[in-house]
């Protein structure tokens, strides 16, 4: 029999708990289908954040294995594709089977692949599209954890990431998953994810923390999203000591931690290392407890604004 190790990134978040569980669901069935012998088993590369752990117990799903090397095993990607984020050893798996996400492509492989990305709010929204098209029958508890990541990744429909595909998925989900009011069901999710509190330094850093490679400097940007603000300034300086050590132990050139308040729709920003990189990219004369109104995306704002500014400015590496 073969297995699949369907998985999302590094760092695991909701979207790409979720996405790997409910492709996995949605694979099994197409197989049984065809009377197929595979077998998909949903992985993650890590814990599980509060979030998440929300999402799975509300609908009593397990947590999935983790799993970090590809080594020998065939892989399906879910929720990046970036070489940065993704299992140790990727070039030694067997075989990478196929990619889906909703993030910039940052990829190449050397065989045939069946790669889909669709610019939506999150890869469960994707998947959602799938079972309705195919007419594949989505149970209670993956409906539910579809529309979890979708609230998760959109920020609840706050972030400029949301489309009109994404409400409309959660809209159907939402029936399915029997929820009766989604808004409150995913400040529900946020909340449990956004508590700071008991929390070290080096946990707030890893919470959602992603690697990028920009124009060869090697750019790291957290997001939390915080629901009183008053818990983020108590731990500033803390946190702040621990990104400036996480900067020269491995390393980056700018490490960015994005605090982002879902209530007023923007965030604050903490950096270590290339501050400069920073003030340039969005336009600011100084970065400390600057409010960036509006700002609520590491993928569509953050993230793309940075790599703009490195890419004009080759030389600043360290
Ligand atoms: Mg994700
Ligand atoms: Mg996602
Ligand atoms: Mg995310």
């Amino acid at each position: 029999m073969d297995i699949f190790y369907v998985v999302g990134h590094k760092n695991p978040d909701t979207d790409s708990v979720c996405s790997a569980i409910a492709l996995s669901d949605y694979l099994s069935k197409c197989s049984t289908k065809t009377n197929s012998d595979e077998k998909y088993e949903p992985a993650i590369q890590g814990e599980i954040n509060e979030e998440t752990k929300c999402a799975l117990n509300k609908f009593g799903v397990e947590t999935p294995l983790i799993l970090t090397d590809a080594t020998n095993k065939k892989v399906i990607l879910v929720d990046h594709n970036n070489k940065m984020q993704t299992l140790d050893n990727i070039e030694k798996a067997e075989k990478i089977v196929r990619v889906l996400d909703h993030h910039p492509i940052n990829f190449s492989y050397q065989e045939q692949i069946e790669f889909l990305t669709m610019p939506v709010g999150s890869t469960a929204t994707i998947i959602a599209q799938m079972y309705f098209k195919e007419n594949i029958n989505i149970d209670k508890k993956i409906a539910g954890l579809l529309l979890s990541a979708i609230l998760s990744d959109t920020v609840v429909f706050k972030s400029p990431t949301t489309t009109d595909i994404d409400k409309i998925m959660a809209k159907k989900l939402e029936k399915i998953a029997d929820i009766s009011n989604f808004e409150v069901f995913g400040l529900e999710l946020k909340k449990a994810k956004a508590s700071l509190k008991n929390k070290t330094p080096c946990q707030i850093i890893d919470a959602d923390f992603k690697e990028f490679n920009m124009n060869g400097c090697k750019v790291g940007i957290g997001q939390l999203e915080v629901v009183d603000f008053e818990d983020f300034y108590a731990i500033k300086e803390q946190v702040s000591s621990q990104m400036k050590k996480m900067k020269q132990d491995k390393n980056y050139t700018l490490v960015l931690l994005v605090f982002t308040d879902i209530l007023r729709e923007g965030s604050e920003f903490l950096t270590a290392g290339d501050v400069d990189a920073v003030k340039k990219a969005f336009n600011i004369s100084t970065i400390d407890g600057i409010f960036l109104k509006g700002m609520m995306s590491r993928k569509k704002q953050v993230a793309p604004l940075l790599e703009n500014y490195y890419n004009k400015n080759q030389n600043n590496k360290n």
